[in-house]
């Protein structure tokens, strides 16, 4: 793709929640020193700094809803806005709808800078399932484990940094098929919006979690 903006190597990663979005922004935005935007971090550091955000998002967490797109993008919008993101960044988590996606546009425009790539992960419900119900994660860093597929070393530990695990309150099975819901509904069509753009690729998500790292990086490289 061509580029005559401002953008560093600017990427979107698309997929259900638990279809390993996070796992992967993590290991591609070390290897290609770009930064890690998760939008569900953001909310969840709202939360734990007891902001008036956080409370708001709180609400809709809990249901496994959408935080309102007008909040969520002015949150997005000054993110993206710091200096740090002029080598390039990957967003975890938004756009999660149309409305969203076009004002990403919108604030990239406005900063001269343009989406070089839409990564989308695609796993199916019944391992989205499987992988939320037994998800833990690191309170500090967190990186994500699995009671039984990826169990910490030390119970209740996190191997990358010592710090707590735990388990979130939306993976919990009401909630998380509430969220597998909205995503069909909501978030989905993106991937069709993202293929007629032209910049979508699609990595299927199942198996080696290394084995995908590598397959992105291989899409990366091509961008
Ligand atoms: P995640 O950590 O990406 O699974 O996000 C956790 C929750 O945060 C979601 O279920 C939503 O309630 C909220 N959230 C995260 N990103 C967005 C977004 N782009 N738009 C609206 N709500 C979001």
């Amino acid at each position: 793709m061509s580029n005559q903006t401002n953008s560093g190597l600017d990427l979107v990663l698309l997929g259900a929640p638990g279809s390993g979005k996070g796992t992967q922004a993590k290991q591609l935005s070390q290897q290609l020193e770009l930064q890690h935007v998760a939008t569900g971090d953001l909310f969840r550091e709202n939360l734990k700094n007891n902001t008036e955000l956080g409370q708001l998002a709180k609400t809709f967490m809990d249901k496994g809803e959408l935080v309102p797109d007008d909040v969520t993008q002015k949150m997005v919008k000054e993110r993206l806005s710091r200096p740090d993101i002029s080598n390039g960044f990957i967003l975890d988590g938004f756009p999660r709808t149309l409305p969203q996606a076009e004002a990403l546009t919108e604030i990239l425009k406005g900063l001269d800078r343009k989406l070089k790539g839409v990564l989308y992960i695609n796993v199916s419900d019944e391992e989205i399932v499987q992988r939320l119900s037994g998800r833990l994660i690191c309170r500090s860093c967190q990186t994500p484990f699995h009671l039984e597929f990826n169990p910490p070393a030390k119970e209740g530990e996190c191997d990358s940094c010592g710090g707590e695990l735990y388990q979130r309150d939306d993976d919990n099975p009401k909630t998380v098929h509430n969220r597998l819901d909205t995503y069909h509904k909501q978030t989905s069509p993106l991937i069709n919006y993202y293929k007629t753009m032209g910049v979508l690729a699609e990595i299927k998500g199942e198996g080696d979690m290394d084995a995908i790292t590598d397959e992105m990086m291989k899409v990366v490289r091509k961008l």
